[in-house]
């Protein structure tokens, strides 16, 4: 057994790919049918037999329809969130109505149902609104929807308006040391202030992502001709939500070992600085070429790539989306080649025409009826050419180009790791899907030290297991090792779509014992590479989250031993 050194904890570590966020962000689906919510299992809601009641067609709200955070169960002294998800049973587009939320007969929260998030869901949101220090055991919480009965058609049902039921709260001294002393903590650089978690890989790796932030953003500043105004703030939060990033008024970014969604450092704080920056210059932009614009500078999604050869595979794939459509429905694409689309695009025009005309272009778009209707009426300003010759000039030059069977399968297996990537999160982890994710304001968690939301996760055997296999999945695109890719994705989402079995695959079967052996010797694993018969695993040791060892584990008739 050995530490290992920083760098490879931070190539594993970070993941990216930031969605710019309207202030406030989202929310989670409402998980199997449970009615008290207890330490959460974490994984599979199996296929269980939930009985099929006849669904009521007006507004109503059932077992399940509400979301406890954080995730992971509820201990003495947790400062507890809620997201109720009303059912619109007439399906007629009720929102902005009143939810009331109870416990015992104390009212907790007050507030409107409306849509919420990138996803747009229906909810009302309840951040921090419950108090749980000094209490044990099972609570009694009460949902009531439009509770003044204000709504006037859809709602003609009132009984099936109120949801009971039990929280149960444990015993805080039952989370791990790291959890329950965890405070946010601030470190400051010339160009950034740095908010992270104690015990976190963040607090472990700050000297490394102080001066990754310096060079970084010095990039960005020299790519752009512009320098940043006042200090970037970072939040470095101990869980994966979305793909990693989200900016806001500040930025918050994943950090951490077991990190599925890939990416690098670099490249987080290039993509969000630039967001940063071209903000300062104030105006608006379409998403497509904002968040394009974003990828140029950093030179890469998730990591350094070359778009042309890869935007070629696209086409090649058949997976091209036509830009108007793309402008007008950009973060509800297909997440990877729309960004992908975005910078080769801006790519192209600055090849073509320029870096002075794309400044140009940057500053020159209006408010119009559709983000396809702002983009072409920049391009005619900029380049006095509308999108649609644009984007067949465009395509034209790329089908010139020779096709690279590298790149191409680079783009179609990074399109299926990260919906594979995704459809994990919608199944076991739905805090941590990017349409639906759990971030509340985060610059009020920082001011009042709350860090659970941004630090527990479900963390079962089953979801160490999935998540250390998709690291492998990025490691071997990495590598151009496409048949590994395909052999892992196949095992996780064969998995995914047993519901959480892992019996049908032998692949995961390994990682699901590999998994169990390491954390019944006391060890977390954060990373597994398996080689037939012998396995290498990071792993954190108890009580040290953010610390890292290397330990191996051999297959001895068919079982699975720590060396
Ligand atoms: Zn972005």
């Amino acid at each position: 057994m050995r530490p290992i050194r920083f760098a490879f904890a931070i190539t594993a570590a970070l993941a990216l790919a930031c969605n710019t966020l309207l202030p406030r962000a989202a929310p989670t689906p409402t998980v199997a049918p449970t009615e008290a919510v207890a330490p959460t299992p974490a994984v599979p809601p199996t296929a269980a037999a939930t009985p099929t009641l006849a669904r009521p067609s007006d507004l109503y709200i059932g077992p399940g329809d509400v979301a406890v955070h954080p995730d992971t169960g509820i201990y003495s002294g947790d400062r507890v969130s809620f997201e109720v998800f009303p059912r619109d049973g007439a399906n007629i587009g009720l929102e902005n109505f009143p939810v009331a939320m109870y416990w015992g007969e104390t009212q907790l929260a007050f507030g409107p149902a409306e849509r919420y998030g990138l996803g747009g869901r229906l909810q009302a949101t309840f951040a921090w609104v419950w108090d749980t220090a000094g209490l044990a055991g099972p609570q009694t919480i009460t949902v009531v929807l439009d509770p003044q009965g204000e709504i006037r058609s859809g709602d003609e049902i009132k009984d099936n308006n109120t949801l009971t039921f039990t929280v149960n709260v444990l015993p805080r001294n039952e989370l791990p040391v790291a959890q329950r002393e965890a405070e946010w903590i601030t470190a400051e650089s010339d160009c950034c202030a740095f908010n992270y978690i104690t015990g976190s890989a963040a607090e472990r790796d700050i000297e490394t992502i102080r001066s990754t932030a310096e060079s970084a953003i010095a990039f960005v500043e020299e790519k752009l001709g512009r320098e940043q105004a006042g200090k970037m703030a970072f939040n470095f939060i101990d869980r994966l939500l979305g793909h990693g990033g989200f900016a806001s008024d500040s930025v918050t970014i994943t950090y951490i070992d077991r990190d599925y969604a890939g990416g690098g450092l670099e490249t987080v704080f290039r993509h969000e600085a630039a967001h940063i920056l071209n903000r300062q210059g104030g105006g608006q932009r379409p998403s497509l070429i904002e968040e394009g614009m974003a990828t140029y500078i950093a030179g890469g999604h998730f990591k350094e790539e070359p778009f042309e050869p890869r935007m070629v595979g696209v086409l090649a794939l058949d997976r091209y989306i036509p830009l108007a459509q793309l402008a007008d429905n950009f973060y509800a694409s297909q997440h990877e080649i729309g960004y992908l689309e975005g910078a080769a695009l801006i790519e192209y025009l600055v090849a073509e025409y320029g870096w002075d005309q794309f400044t140009v272009l940057l500053g020159a778009f209006q408010r119009a009826g559709s983000e396809s209707a702002m983009l072409d009426g920049g391009l005619r300003v900029a380049y006095n050419k509308s999108l649609s010759t644009i984007e067949s000039e465009w395509l034209d030059h790329l089908r010139a180009q020779p096709l690279d069977e590298r790149w191409k399968n680079d783009a179609a297996f990074t399109i299926a790791y990260y919906d594979t990537v995704r459809r994990y999160q919608q199944a076991f982890d739905s805090s941590a899907h990017f349409l639906t994710a759990w971030v509340p304001d985060i610059a009020r968690a920082v001011r009042e030290d709350i860090t659970a939301d941004y630090d527990r996760h479900p963390s079962a055997p089953q979801n160490v297991a999935l998540e250390t296999m998709l690291i492998e999945v990025d490691r071997a695109i990495e590598a151009a090792d496409f048949a590994t890719a395909a052999r892992y994705l196949a095992s996780v989402n064969a998995v995914i779509a047993s519901g959480g079995s892992f019996d049908s695959d032998a692949l995961a079967a390994d990682y699901l014992q590999l998994t169990l052996a390491a954390l019944d010797a006391g060890y977390e694993p954060q990373r597994i590479h398996l080689e037939s018969d012998s396995a290498t695993v990071a792993a954190s040791p108890p009580e040290q989250a953010a610390a890292l060892v290397e330990i191996t584990l051999t297959r001895v008739d068919g079982v699975w031993r720590v060396n």
